[in-house]
C-alpha cells in the first residue's frame, strides 16, 4: 500500500533556477526507500518538501489519501505525528543543555501524547541499544555513534509511521556506520523508513527500494537488487563504481 506519493514536484530556491525537477516517486509502508545521488543533487531539499519544511513550486505531495499542505493546521498536526526525522550531524542536533530524557521526549511533549513519558523514552532507549542510565545524562557524555542513537530514539519514540533519515551516518567512522545501519535495519522491520545518502553502499545494505536522483531529476528507481545487478542510467554505473569494495 502506498504510504505516500510525491507526483510530478519541482522546487526551486530563486525562479531562476530548479533544485528538482518534475520529481514523482512512492513509498511503500514497511518498505524502506533509499534516495541517492552525489552532493548538491537535491536530496535533503527533497526531504525537506517531505517533512512540508519547503512547499513544491509545482506538483503535489500526498499522504495516504490526503495532499501534503503546509498551511492546513490539522493535516501538519496529524502529519507530524506520523513523520519524524534524523539528521547528520548527532553533534548539533541534539541540545547540549538538555537531558537525554528531556531530548527524547520532545516529540512526546510538542505532539502532546498522553501516558508515560518515562516509560516511552526507556522504551525508546532500550529500542536504540542504550541504556536507561542515559536519561539522566547530557550528550556531551556520548561518542558520535551514541549521539545518533539518541537522535534515533527521539525519532521512534513517539511511534511514527515513517522516519525520514537524512545522511544518518555519513558523520560516523567505518565500525559505527556499520553498527548503526544494522539498528536501521531493525527497525526498519516495525516502520517505513526513507533513507537519504550519497553511500550507495549504505543504501544499497539496508533499502528495499532505490531512487537515484542527478541534478535533480530522477534518473532510475526500483527494487535495490534490481538496480544494484543491473544499472541502466550510466549516472547509477557511476555511483556503485564509486562505492569503496568492503573486505569479505
Ligand atoms: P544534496 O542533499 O543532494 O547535497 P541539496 O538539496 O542540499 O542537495 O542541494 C541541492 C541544490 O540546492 C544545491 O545546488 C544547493 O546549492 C542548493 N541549495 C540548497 N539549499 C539551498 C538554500 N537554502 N538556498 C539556495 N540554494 C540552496
Amino acid at each position: 500500500m502506498t504510504l505516500f506519493s510525491v507526483e510530478h514536484v519541482s522546487f526551486g530556491y530563486s525562479r531562476d533556477r530548479l533544485v528538482l525537477d518534475d520529481v514523482s516517486m512512492s513509498v511503500q509502508r514497511g518498505r524502506s526507500l533509499g534516495i541517492v545521488g552525489e552532493s548538491g543533487s537535491g536530496k535533503t531539499t527533497l526531504l525537506r518538501l517531505l517533512l512540508g519544511l519547503n512547499r513544491p513550486t509545482a506538483g503535489t505531495i500526498r499522504f495516504g489519501d490526503e495532499t501534503l499542505d503546509i498551511a492546513d493546521r490539522g493535516f501538519m498536526r496529524r502529519y507530524r505525528r506520523s513523520v519524524q526525522a534524523v539528521f547528520q550531524d548527532p553533534y548539533s542536533s541534539l541540545d547540549p543543555r538538555q537531558k537525554i530524557a528531556s531530548i527524547i521526549a520532545e516529540p512526546l511533549r510538542s505532539l502532546r501524547i498522553a501516558g508515560s513519558i518515562d516509560d516511552a523514552v526507556r522504551a525508546a532507549l532500550i529500542a536504540v541499544g542504550l541504556s536507561e542510565d542515559a536519561m539522566e545524562r547530557y550528550p556531551h557524555e556520548f561518542s558520535g555513534g551514541q549521539r545518533q542513537r539518541i537522535a534515533i530514539a527521539r525519532a521512534i519514540v513517539a511511534r511514527p509511521e515513517l522516519v525520514l533519515a537524512d545522511e544518518a551516518v555519513s558523520a560516523l567512522d567505518l565500525s559505527t556506520r556499520v553498527r548503526i545501519v544494522e539498528l536501521l535495519k531493525t527497525l526498519a522491520q516495525s516502520m517505513t523508513l526513507v533513507l537519504v545518502s550519497h553511500d550507495l553502499g549504505v543504501v544499497g545494505a539496508l533499502c528495499d527500494d532505490i531512487v537515484i536522483l542527478e541534478r535533480g531529476r530522477i534518473v532510475e528507481s526500483g527494487a535495490t537488487r534490481q538496480i544494484l545487478d543491473a544499472p541502466e542510467h550510466p549516472y547509477t554505473r557511476k555511483l556503485i563504481d564509486s562505492v569503496p569494495r568492503m573486505p569479505a
